[in-house]
């Protein structure tokens, strides 16, 4: 068996990343990672913890010191931290605002970056971000870039009753220095604004068919 195929969906927030890999991983019997929701849990555990999210130092020591755990449940890795998957409080208003400043400090992403390739261990991955193609494996030949206007983008959050200033959110992930939201070279842009999740993904599961075919 040779390496574990790695598809890279990147792109802004509400582009339906996490819709989109879901059923890609689905059909192709790929297992789906959500490394926002990794990012997420440590702005979380920070806040809970009573970190200051502007000190990047205490932050990356946090980071280097919480006790997690990746789990493949039914074809989804899970970050547990200390033994427990913070599933709905890393989907609140506060924490969205507070994860930018902590995925910007560079130790975050270079402990993110390692967990992460780590999970080729669960096969094949369909796995989801914002530097997964450009960063945390350049090297894959399956790499895509979602986009959608900003209105269209706002009202998917908000049709999820989620209010935020998500174009603030693309700026904070587009301007810092370390591994920031960009086309990774090499990936087809998909700006769905005016397509269905169905036709979205069935665009990546056709490309990715094609290529594998192709790659023999
Ligand atoms: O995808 P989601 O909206 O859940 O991501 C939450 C945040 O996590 C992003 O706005 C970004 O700050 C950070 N993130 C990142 N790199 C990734 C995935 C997410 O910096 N690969």
């Amino acid at each position: 068996m040779g390496e574990p195929i790695v598809i890279a969906l990147d792109g802004t927030s509400a582009s339906g990343k996490s819709t989109n890999a879901k059923l890609v991983a689905k059909a192709l019997g790929y297992t789906y990672v959500d490394t926002g929701a990794m990012y997420r849990s440590l702005a979380w555990y920070c806040l809970k913890k009573g970190v200051v999210l502007d000190n990047e130092k205490a932050i990356a020591s946090l980071c280097r010191r919480w006790k997690t755990e990746l789990r493949n449940e039914n074809g989804h890795v899970r970050l547990y931290v200390d033994g427990y998957y913070p599933e709905k409080e890393i989907r609140t208003a506060e924490t969205s605002a507070a994860v930018p400043s902590v995925a910007a400090v560079p130790g975050v992403r270079k402990w993110m970056k390692a967990r992460q390739r780590d999970c080729t261990r669960f096969g094949n991955l369909v796995m989801e971000g914002r530097d997964i193609g450009s960063n945390v494996f350049p090297d894959t030949e399956y790499k895509f870039y979602l986009d959608a206007s900003l209105d269209e983008r706002a009202k998917r959050r908000a049709a999820d009753g989620v209010d935020e200033n998500l174009a603030e959110r693309d700026k904070r992930d587009s301007q810092r220095a370390a591994a920031p939201l960009m086309i990774p070279l090499g990936a087809r842009v998909i700006n769905n604004s005016d397509m269905t999740s169905k036709e979205t993904s069935t665009l990546i599961i056709n490309e990715v068919l094609e290529r594998l075919e192709a790659a023999g």
